[in-house]
């Protein structure tokens, strides 16, 4: 709190000379308001400064409530899934189809278990691993991918996935899903830019650690610890 006095443009206006904590140029609200509109500098400070300043703040509030829109009507959770699918990608980058053994061009994120038949546990890195794009739209694959699954990462692993059926439904708001896409969003670009190969206990380690860091299930169903 200081008194109102011209200070800076306003340098020599005398003001009320009552304490305020919003002063600008040295002046309280009313007074600026008053100096803003009477005097021929007070005229030129409000057109440079006051107005633009004023201009700039409504066009932040216009965009912030457009963004806030355009997030509200966009349905998040097909986002995410595209997002987790990715990383599981990211994870494997560099391996062969899991269900049919080759290098193929077009490697997807596909699921172990459907996303039809298993929604609640389609965002859970473990039940995502490398397919190709051919072996994931012909959806006869299924029984395959298992199969090659327990072969490279051991029966108990398998076993662990199995269980993750038992886990609740999810119960996120469309909101939540948008703060797990934006997680998603930024783990995915880190390991694009990392951009390594891992082995398969980092593989496992890296499923283990996203999953925890997403947040989106009950830790026992994020992380696989061999028996
Ligand atoms: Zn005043």
């Amino acid at each position: 709190m200081k008194k109102c006095k011209g200070i800076g443009r306003a340098k020599g206006v005398s003001g009320c000379g009552k304490p305020s904590d919003r002063r600008q140029n040295g002046l309280c609200p009313v007074c600026l308001m008053e100096w803003a509109t009477e005097t021929e500098a007070g005229k030129l400070w409000k057109i440079q400064v006051f107005d633009p300043r004023v201009e700039k703040a409504s066009l932040r509030a216009d965009k912030e409530r457009e963004r806030e829109l355009k997030d509200n009507l966009t349905d998040w959770r097909p986002k995410l899934q595209e997002r987790v699918q990715e990383i599981a990608r990211l994870v494997d980058i560099g391996l062969p189809c899991l269900a049919l053994g080759y290098h193929a061009g077009r490697i997807h994120g596909g699921h172990i278990f459907s996303k039809g038949g298993n929604r609640t546990i389609s965002l859970n890195l473990h039940n995502i691993h490398r397919q190709s794009a051919q072996s994931n739209h012909s959806h006869n694959d299924d029984g395959l991918m298992r199969e090659k699954l327990m072969d490279e990462y051991g029966k108990g692993y398998y076993e662990f996935l199995s269980s993750m059926r038992q886990c609740p439904a999810l119960k996120y708001t469309n909101q939540e899903y948008m703060n797990f896409y934006k997680l998603a969003n930024d783990i995915a670009n880190l390991l694009k830019k990392e951009g390594k190969n891992y082995g398969m206990e980092a593989r496992i380690a890296l499923r283990n650690e996203i999953n925890l860091s997403l947040g989106i299930y009950p830790e026992k169903y994020c992380v696989y610890e061999h028996s």
